[in-house]
């Protein structure tokens, strides 16, 4: 039985230094930061969500900041999201171009048109790869409150490219059991969206015999995280992983959300979270992302958490 996937939900992706992270996404890119949090697996480094006003699922770009803990550069491959691509409208793409050439983005490239759709690519600071899609489907209401007015403002997550060395054992998983329909296929790229066909519902799955393998580390997308809408769902899609033999966690708290984890057939990690209860559950809409948010159980320890912290500003 397919399960209701609503869209997507986050990526995260692990990163180099975490100014240089905070200055990009904010002040380049636009975006809000919704909450400066810690690693739950790892209080010693940050864990910052960037998104739309509320962090709404489907407009949250998440990020360890790794620099000083001894972690290698990762390898783009086989078995991860290479790319994520974020949804702007079209009409501001060429102010968007501009406004990356001159923040002096690295590898700015025209990818042209993807599915009618106008792309360009570029590097953040880590060297992750991100692209933006210019797209007049998208209603989603966007955040302008860092310097990017409302008419070119990022609205959330366009899609997210899996690169894969077989995509069929992948696209028939997602279709069967998370509910994605096949919505287009270009060469070697099959688009699949789940909970409508606008930006935010696209998942790109890209076939390579050649790739090598990724490996993660600095400068690579760790996991994407898919919407499903109550913890019931979530458990019964559990349940059904469990019974086809694949891998997944138990639920997790994430204090914002409740999540599992598992690998789909080509190897890239996959979240599952629910919609609830979102990033108001700590702070209010309008202080989002001013304080140094901790989960309840690491509440005892902030004192020495606050301490190891590298000290990062921003407004
Ligand atoms: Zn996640």
């Amino acid at each position: 039985m397919a399960h209701t996937i609503l869209g997507l939900h986050h990526v995260t992706a692990t990163v180099d230094d975490a100014q240089a992270d905070l200055d990009f996404c904010l002040n380049l890119l636009g975006m809000r930061l919704v909450k400066k949090t810690v690693n739950f697996d790892n209080h010693n480094v940050y864990h910052f969500y960037y998104g739309t006003e509320r962090g709404a699922p489907g407009t949250i770009w998440t990020t360890f900041p790794y620099k000083g803990y001894g972690v290698r550069v990762g390898t783009k491959g086989a078995g991860q999201v290479v790319t994520t691509s974020f949804s702007v409208p079209a009409a501001s793409m060429d102010a968007w171009r501009a406004r990356l050439r001159e923040a002096g983005a690295r590898h700015i490239e025209e990818i042209g048109a993807r599915f009618g759709e106008d792309v360009v690519r570029f590097d953040d600071p880590s060297g992750l790869w991100f692209e933006l899609v210019g797209s007049d489907r998208d209603t989603r209401a966007p955040w302008s409150g860092h310097g990017v007015g409302a008419e070119a403002a990022i609205r959330g997550l366009h899609s997210v490219t899996l690169l894969v060395r077989r995509s069929a054992p992948t696209v028939e998983f997602m279709t069967s059991v998370l509910g994605y329909e096949e919505a287009a296929i270009s060469a070697n790229r099959t688009r699949l969206t789940a909970g409508g066909d606008t930006p935010g519902h696209v998942v790109d799955v890209v076939e390579d015999r050649e790739a090598i393998p990724a490996i993660n580390g600095l400068g690579t997308v760790h996991h994407v995280a898919m919407a499903i809408g109550s913890n019931e769902e979530q458990l019964r899609l559990r349940e059904e992983l469990v019974s086809l033999g694949i891998g997944v966690t138990e639920v997790r708290d994430r204090c914002y959300f409740q999540s599992i984890y598992f690998r789909e057939p080509g190897g890239v990690l996959f979240e599952v979270a629910t919609i609830q209860p979102g990033f108001t559950v700590d702070e209010d809409l309008a202080s989002l992302g001013r304080g140094l948010k901790l989960p309840p159980w690491e509440e005892p320890h902030r004192a020495s958490i606050e301490a190891n912290l590298v000290p990062v500003e921003y407004r």
